[in-house]
């Protein structure tokens, strides 16, 4: 499945330093056949992996995620944008009743049923719906929306085998004069894209106001159902979709291009043959979902809070037993980073509620950086050897001067000298680690 799949590349980066160009190469590759195996269209698959793979080539190294959580962090995300974004896409309600929505797509793929559904989930919200049944070719499709409907709790309005175009104008005059302020009209289906059937939805929305032409299309066709969503759209202009038995579909093809393919966003998924199988469709939850590993950026957040807790635990236990040095010092500067502005951050550093945070200059913070990074690792755990000739040399190296890199000497003395105090106090010492 595309999840073992991807969850198979994201083992393979695991454990590895830095997120490389060759990496990320690889594991595209590996993502671009998982999506064609999942019955991804082919140019949604290139399109995607050319957005993936620029993305993940700009990122920032991360340093609390591995290399497999930013792969996986990007893909999370761009599999959320691709089925159209963070934002769920609702039904509009206008406020001059009735709303009339018309349920199309090919026979068998969940109409009557969703209309159904549809009717429970409005009925629920407070709304007062009502079934109308246009499929007319078959007696048996009407009785088949009475059933459903009365399980539902939804009235629906029949009239046999009248047109569907006076059916529904019909039901409308009805909705209004019961104040039902939902309408929905489940229409024929036929067993392949045809003419015939585009011609009769185009006759019901001329006759008619519909407000939302909704295509319902089964998700386990894979990548026919996009093709089937792509001719109806070009023929009746849809407004959105709804992506049924979600539940039988393992691939996740449909659910990915369909939205990319059409255009239209899939508003509900059907997940199920019972009228409470519907689900307002979350583009963040599918991508997780097809990503096999429940929610993906939670899980991300816990790695990211761990490795700061163990992180924070270390530098804690180093300073307890006087090891505290410079790399210390740039881990905690690369936490202070990350958890926002220096300003805020200053206060927890041991002795930093003594600094006016309106004194400080972020500027100094990446000058820092860069002097730490410039001494050599034996400078860095002893920087008590570091004498005046190595001075000039780690100024020239990080691009500050000789006056700097002295101040942070001092500054580095004075942090050292305050965690002996602490070392004494350790009530006052636990009580400021656990606020960093
Ligand atoms: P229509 O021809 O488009 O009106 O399709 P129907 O509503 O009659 O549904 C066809 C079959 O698909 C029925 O047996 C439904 O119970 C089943 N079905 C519809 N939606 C779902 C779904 O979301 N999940 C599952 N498992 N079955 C569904
Ligand atoms: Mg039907």
């Amino acid at each position: 499945s595309l999840s073992e799949r991807l969850s198979g590349v994201f083992k393979r980066l695991r454990g590895k330093g830095k997120l490389t160009e060759a990496d990320i190469k690889a594991a595209m590759r590996e993502v671009r056949t998982a999506l064609l195996e999942a019955d991804v269209n082919y140019k949604v698959a290139k399109d995607f992996i050319a957005g993936v793979t620029e993305r993940a080539m700009g990122q920032e190294v991360m340093e609390s995620l591995t290399p497999a959580q930013q792969v996986i962090k990007i893909v999370n995300e761009s599999l959320t944008e691709l089925m159209g974004g963070n934002e769920a896409a609702r039904i509009h309600i206008k406020s001059k009743p009735p709303t009339v929505l018309m349920l199309c797509g090919l026979q068998g793929n969940g109409k009557t049923t969703h209309a159904a559904k549809l009717g429970k989930w409005f009925l629920k919200q407070g709304h007062r719906p009502l079934l109308v049944a246009c499929d007319i070719y078959r007696p048996a499709a009407i009785d088949q929306l009475q059933v459903v409907g009365k399980q539902a709790g939804v009235p629906v309005f029949t009239m046999g085998t009248e047109k569907p175009e006076i059916i529904a104008k019909k039901a409308i005059a009805h909705a209004k004069d019961y104040g039902n302020d939902i309408v929905i009209l489940d229409t024929a289906g036929r067993l392949h894209v045809d003419q015939a059937l585009m011609d009769e939805l185009g006759r019901i929305k001329e006759a008619v106001e519909v407000d939302e032409v909704l295509l319902v299309v089964d998700a386990m066709a894979g990548q026919d159902a996009v093709n089937v969503a792509k001719a109806f759209n070009e023929a009746v202009a849809v407004d959105g979709i709804i992506l049924t038995k979600t539940d039988g579909d393992t691939r996740g093809g449909a659910a990915l291009s369909v939205k990319a393919v059409t255009g239209k966003p899939i508003k509900f998924q059907g997940t199920g043959e019972k009228l409470d199988d519907l689900e307002v469709f979350h583009p963040a939850r599918m991508a997780s979902r097809i990503l096999g590993m429940g929610d993906v950026l939670t899980l991300i957040e816990k790695a990211q809070d761990l490795q700061d807790e163990k992180k924070a635990a270390e530098t804690a236990k180093r300073m307890m037993e006087n090891k505290f040095d410079m790399n210390d010092m740039l881990d905690q500067l690369a936490q202070m980073k990350k958890m926002g502005g220096v300003a805020s951050l200053v206060s927890m550093l041991p002795g930093g509620n003594k600094i006016n945070p309106d004194d400080i200059d972020e500027k100094v913070f990446v000058h820092i950086e860069a002097i730490i990074h410039s001494m050599t690792p034996a400078e860095r755990e002893k920087p008590s050897i570091i004498n005046p000739k190595r001075k000039r040399r780690i100024a020239a190296g990080s691009g500050t001067s000789v006056e700097e890199v002295n101040k942070l000497l001092r500054q580095f003395e004075m942090m050292q000298k305050m965690m002996k105090q602490m070392k004494k106090n350790p009530k006052a010492f636990g009580r400021r680690l656990r606020g960093m």
